[in-house]
């Protein structure tokens, strides 16, 4: 055993973008930081889409530079759809707030060395290539957790807060049996990196393109290296009963796609192809006494709107308050605080939740399919594309008159003939 004095203010488990972003700005406050990571970087990560309001934290957390250097730049979203014969490009410019007018698409294991780097810089401890395998809360106070490196060691680690930025891996909500799986949208992945794809012309080349198929959809992200991210997006149960290895799976599922297939054409897969399991679910809580779970250690719902990497970052900013105010404020600022962080994060997952949810709805595609900028709820869409839902903002009236829309389109359609469809309801898909 190595390491056992109660030498930090504060734990985070995982170097991510959530763990990177909270040590960062903790360390640099002055706060005795220890990250712990499990794995070295740089490492595979998937999750390689940015969104516009990711931009400004990057400038604030002092990385923006070296992204700019990795990352392929994306002004917006291509929407292709089989049902209606034809693509639609949604440009970040046309957006509510033209501030925010591009994002990048990156590869993960250069980005997150990147932000673990500077987290180090800014005075974090970084131990990488050690596994915390638990936490516990001692009555006197502080958390104490267990660590297992991979020379062998075991560590003893001890701080007054923890912050656990795990990911998916859900340390905290799995030892509190507080995960709970998402019911109302369930999805799965295969994914590999293909060479030679053929993008969208000039300013649009970095754009990330969404194709839907009869089994739920595609993302194309092109990266700075000429190489290209391909992911298909369907049910856990299809994946599961796939009956043959994920690299043939994945390209039985592109044959199945037309538009892809053609972007495809001359592009070889350069990457093993891997699966995730069901990655929708939520923790029943996302804090306690002396702790916080940021990013995909509390949630995860889907990929589709790109949105992971922005909130476990932006999760990280509103978590570094909290774990400020528990440190260093009374109790009542720190109930604040948390009662502030809790609710920003309900409201930005219910926000992309409601969109998310009916993606694969006819409706749905038909509003994507032909924007209009009725009561500007084209521009609010965009701004919602972007990130922006955190806090008052001003494109809420307008993406209330678009649900409204969405409803009396869905009520249309359902008592309407019925029309040659393509794609399953999303609870068939
Ligand atoms: C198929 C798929 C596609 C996606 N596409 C996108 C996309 O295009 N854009 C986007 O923004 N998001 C995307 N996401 C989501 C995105 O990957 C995550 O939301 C994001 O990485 C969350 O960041 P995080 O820091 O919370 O967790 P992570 O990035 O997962 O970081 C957690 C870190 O904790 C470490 N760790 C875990 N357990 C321990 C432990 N016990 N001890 C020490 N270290 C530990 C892990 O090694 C990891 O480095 C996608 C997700 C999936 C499943």
């Amino acid at each position: 055993m190595a390491h056992s004095a109660s030498d930090y203010d504060v734990l985070v488990v995982g170097g991510g973008p959530a763990g990177s972003t909270v040590a960062a700005l903790l360390a640099a406050r002055g706060e005795r930081v220890l990250l712990v990571e499990k794995d070295r970087h740089p490492r595979f990560h998937i999750g390689e889409s940015l969104l516009p309001m990711n931009v400004p934290l990057l400038e604030k957390l002092g990385v923006k530079n070296e992204i700019d250097r990795i990352g392929m730049p994306k002004y917006g979203v291509e929407f292709v759809s089989p049902t209606h014969n034809k693509a639609v490009t949604l440009d970040f410019a046309q957006g509510w707030d033209k501030r925010f007018f591009y994002s990048y698409q990156v590869r993960r294991s250069e980005f997150d060395h990147i932000l673990l780097k500077n987290a180090a810089a800014r005075g974090a401890t970084v131990v990488e290539g050690c596994r915390v395998a638990d936490v516990t809360f001692p009555a006197e106070g502080g958390v104490v957790a267990t660590a297992k490196a991979d020379d062998g060691c075991e560590h003893r680690f001890t701080a007054r807060f923890l912050v656990d930025a795990s990911g998916r891996d859900t340390l905290l909500a799995n030892k509190l049996s507080l995960k709970q799986r998402n019911e109302q949208h369930k999805s799965a992945a295969v994914f590999a990196h293909f060479r030679g794809a053929h993008r969208l012309p000039d300013k649009a080349e970095g754009n990330i393109s969404v194709f839907w198929f009869a089994h739920g959809w595609f993302w194309f992200i092109p990266l700075m290296d000429g190489t290209t991210s391909i992911g298909a997006v369907c049910s856990p149960e299809f994946i599961k009963a796939r009956g043959t290895d994920v690299t043939s799976f994945l390209h039985q599922l592109i044959a199945l796609c037309p538009a892809l297939s053609a972007r495809l054409a001359d592009a070889e897969i350069c990457s093993e192809a891997q699966a995730t399991g069901n990655y929708s679910y939520r923790s029943k809580r996302m804090s306690g006494d002396r702790y916080l779970m940021l990013g995909d250690a509390y949630a995860f719902i889907d990929p589709v709107f790109s949105t992971g990497v922005y909130l476990a970052m932006k999760g990280g900013f509103l978590g570094a308050d909290v774990v400020s105010a528990a440190l260093h404020g009374t109790a009542a600022e720190a109930r604040r605080a948390v009662r502030g962080f809790e609710a920003a994060v309900r409201e930005s997952l219910a926000s992309f939740s409601w969109y998310i949810y009916r993606m694969n709805r006819p409706a749905m595609r038909d509003l994507f399919m032909a924007p209009r900028n009725a009561f500007r709820m084209q521009e609010a869409l965009l701004s919602l594309l972007s990130g922006d839902v955190f806090g008052h903002s001003p494109i809420k009236p307008s993406l209330v008159l678009f649900k409204c829309i969405y409803f009396i389109k869905a009520f249309a359609l359902k008592h309407s003939a019925p029309r040659p469809r393509a794609l399953p309801e999303p609870d068939q898909a």
